[in-house]
């Protein structure tokens, strides 16, 4: 099963991808994560990549393409989640010849909706392990109080350097102008699943495991 997970930047996007992994061993393709080993590859395309993060835009699509073209090539077990890709139109068109190049397709698109008052709140709160990427929130899921992750044990915490109220504006612009309209080009196609994307990560989650165990 292959699926899309839809929505701003602190949706929580990721947080659900982890779980889809540990709960029915799906591979999370993010293109964010991607990126930002690549920014450290201490190459001229690193670079760029890096001056774009950091400033809130998007990375060309020639780029994140390439990305995901490679990854595609592994084996798929439980199926792909796409978190943060696509976010352009023609990503999104990429990402269906790609599929079909594999002989395979989306299952469904699931769009977190969260109002913007909450996405600014959260992620300035959110941190996640160095060693493992276990997501925390100091609203919602503060670290362990030990200093430990819970997952793996390591006190390595880190704040994302594009966590800021400025890059996160443009963040939401970018969003909103090149993002928000494959809300409509997937309902177009007939696989948009909206769910609330407030409220507990648990209930959350429960909302995709209804929408996959109907697939
Ligand atoms: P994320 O971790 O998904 O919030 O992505 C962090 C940053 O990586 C974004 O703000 C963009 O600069 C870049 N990025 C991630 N995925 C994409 C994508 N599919 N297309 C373009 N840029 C991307």
């Amino acid at each position: 099963m292959n699926i899309i997970l839809l929505g701003p930047p602190g949706a929580g996007k990721g947080t659900q991808a982890r779980r889809l992994v540990d709960e029915r061993n799906m591979i999370q393709l993010s293109t964010g994560d991607m990126l930002r080993e690549a920014r450290t590859s201490g190459t001229e395309m690193g670079q760029v990549v890096a001056d774009v993060m950091d400033r809130g835009g998007l990375v060309t699509d020639e780029i994140v393409i390439g990305l995901i073209e490679e990854k595609l090539e592994q084996d798929h077990g439980g199926g792909f989640i796409f978190d943060g890709f696509p976010r352009t139109l023609r990503q999104a068109d990429a990402l269906g010849e790609l599929l079909a190049k594999h002989g395979t397709t989306l299952d469904a698109v699931i769009e977190m909706q969260v109002d913007d008052s909450a996405l600014v709140a959260r992620i300035v709160a959110r941190s996640t392990c160095g060693a493992c990427g276990e997501v925390y929130n100091d609203l919602t899921k503060p670290q362990p109080t030990d200093g430990k992750c819970s997952k793996c044990g390591a006190s390595d915490f880190k704040r994302r350097a594009d966590d800021n109220e400025e890059s996160l504006r443009n963040r939401l612009m970018e969003y909103y102008k090149k993002t928000s309209p494959l809300i409509g080009y997937y309902y177009a196609k007939g696989e948009l699943k909206s769910i609330d994307g407030l409220g507990e990560i648990d209930a959350i989650a429960g909302q995709i495991r209804d929408i996959l165990d109907k697939k």
